[in-house]
């Protein structure tokens, strides 16, 4: 009876049952609900594993960040449920990404800022790192990504995506927003979270990078001064900073760049927009 009961656990975790369909944008933060039986949670999606939780009426929740350059079509959101006494069972979803409309944007800035020397490479290089760092920092959070304002007040100047020409040669996509808005306007996080990142970069001018917690990181870049040190706790709403054009900025602005397990996440998307049935 128990070989019995084996085999039928499984035959349950080799045959998927497909149910549900999601859409998405490249970019997307996607927040998803569907009804699973019992069990301990697990998501995967192109090749990683999302944060996945139940909520209190027993719902399974979970986020998967969208990266900006992920291939538009037909994806598959793996759930698996395992509990002690009938092993695993496995749901598949079809997420459907599609491309998203970026726009293109030309700056002209010095030549020092566009064409590098070895140490500044050097320089640029270990910034990069820095920041790579603190994408897989662990921070034992469990966060409620959503967000109910920007972390400054201003103008959107360049939009999330955007393929962007320094002195008309292409660059990397932008993978974050640009918000204008006067220097020294107080900047706050949306999210409360660690500090992982203070510091002075030669691209990103200063820069504080706070880890959120399920592998979610904001990079606030171009301050003018930063009011956080390294390790605080800081609260969704505090002020860490203020607006500035220190870096490679055509004028006072505040980037902001959020990471999900390392996909380019659209902060704006955090503005929560749940999918389930
Ligand atoms: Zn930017």
């Amino acid at each position: 009876m128990k070989r019995l009961l084996f085999s039928i656990a499984l035959l349950i975790a080799a045959t998927p049952v497909y149910a549900g369909a999601y859409r998405a944008v490249q970019g997307d933060m996607l927040t998803i609900e569907r009804e699973l039986p019992d069990g301990a949670l697990t998501l995967h999606c192109f090749g990683k594993m999302w944060p996945a939780i139940r909520t209190e009426t027993g719902v399974a929740r979970a986020w998967v960040g969208v990266d900006l350059k992920t291939r538009p079509g037909s994806h598959s959101l793996k759930w698996s449920v395992t509990t002690p006494k009938s092993g695993t069972a496995q749901f598949v979803d079809r997420l459907s990404v599609s491309k998203g409309e970026f726009r293109v944007s030309h700056i002209t800035v010095d030549r020092k800022m566009a064409v590098f020397g070895k140490e500044e490479l050097k320089r640029i290089r270990a910034d990069q790192q820095r920041l790579k760092n603190s994408y897989i920092a662990k921070v034992d959070a469990q966060p409620d990504l959503q967000i109910s304002g920007m972390p400054v007040e201003g103008i959107m100047s360049t939009p999330f995506g955007a393929q962007r020409y320094v002195n008309g040669e292409p660059r990397s996509p932008h993978s974050g927003i640009d918000i204008a808005a006067p220097e020294g306007t107080p900047v706050i996080t949306p999210l409360a979270g660690r500090v992982l990142v203070v510091s002075e970069m030669y691209l990103n001018g200063n820069t504080i990078s706070i880890g959120h917690g399920y592998g979610v990181v904001s990079v606030f870049s171009h301050l003018k001064t930063a009011s956080v040190k390294e390790g605080d706790w800081i609260e969704a709403g505090s002020e860490i900073g203020e607006v500035g054009k220190t870096g490679r900025a055509t004028g006072p602005h505040l980037h902001w760049g959020v990471r999900f397990r390392q996909a380019r996440i659209n902060p704006e998307s955090m503005i929560v927009k749940k999918q389930g049935y």
